[in-house]
């Protein structure tokens, strides 16, 4: 089977109007998109942001029928301080192939927003992995934890600044992830977008020492451009880190894909 991209975004997410049959043309035999699933969430004015799971699936029903492709159910869930609850019960009535976590905020702000900037790159730093360590312990039901890197997309952290801040945390967050089967994902637009590749070398070989064997890549498309975007990149750092696999995940079953079979398709 071929490797798809396993982070991609439509209007179903409260942040992106792409429908989801433009990435019809692009797509091969599989596809997938993992929606925000957010409670509380300080980009919405503090409402929760959940899909229209109904809608969705009807979409998905009809792309298929149209396509012939086989197209998969997925949800981008995101973690924040006292939520788990809420992401517990709605996960208890709604069936996905495939559960990404994510840390995106705070309760107050979002890691994205400008806000960020203005503050001590050192202090959001270690704000947002101990926001990261404690949600793991109180939510760890995924497949995939992605973009370890968010928080600090905006912040421009040399390795060593990052490692010395958020280093041990990290590590920690890690064991979690990797007890509970999680995979880790190389987030293109973390690394090519956001410039943090450096910190992708630094993370994958923790992952890897402390015993991870599953990895994903995942563009975070929230339009059509950027679907797979700068997976072959992905592919050579996996390479280079004698990493020679990557993972796909459906409805209880992981699949292992030999990343020569990534090159071929991409
Ligand atoms: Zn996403």
């Amino acid at each position: 089977m071929k490797y798809y991209d396993q982070h991609v975004h439509t209007n179903f997410s409260f942040d992106s109007n792409e429908k989801m049959e433009n990435y019809m043309k692009l797509a091969g035999d599989n596809f997938v998109t993992t929606e925000h699933l957010e409670f509380n969430n300080p980009d919405a004015k503090n409402n929760d942001s959940i899909p229209d799971y109904t809608k969705y699936v009807a979409e998905i029903e009809r792309l298929k029928k149209q396509t012939g492709k086989r197209i998969y159910k997925g949800v981008e869930i995101g973690m924040s301080a006292g939520q788990e609850d809420k992401i517990k019960e709605y996960l208890a009535h709604h069936t996905f192939d495939i559960k990404l976590l994510s840390f995106h905020q705070d309760g107050k702000k979002d890691y994205l927003d400008d806000v960020v900037t203005h503050m001590d790159p050192l202090k959001v730093t270690d704000d947002y992995y101990r926001l990261m360590w404690k949600g793991i312990n109180a939510f760890h039901d995924a497949d995939v934890l992605t973009h370890f890197d968010y928080g600090v997309r905006k912040l421009n952290l040399t390795s060593g600044q990052f490692s010395t801040t958020a280093g041990v945390l990290l590590t920690n967050i890690f064991k979690i992830a990797i007890r509970n089967d999680m995979a880790f994902e190389l987030n293109t637009k973390s690394m090519y977008k956001y410039h943090n590749i450096g910190l992708y070398d630094y993370a994958i070989e923790i992952y890897k020492q402390l015993g991870g064997k599953r990895y994903t890549i995942g563009s975070d498309a929230h339009e059509v451009s950027f679907y797979e975007d700068h997976f072959r990149d992905a592919v050579e750092m996996l390479k280079a880190h004698d990493i020679h696999h990557v993972n796909v995940f459906r409805q209880g079953a992981m699949t292992v894909i030999p990343i020569d079979d990534v090159m071929e398709d991409i």
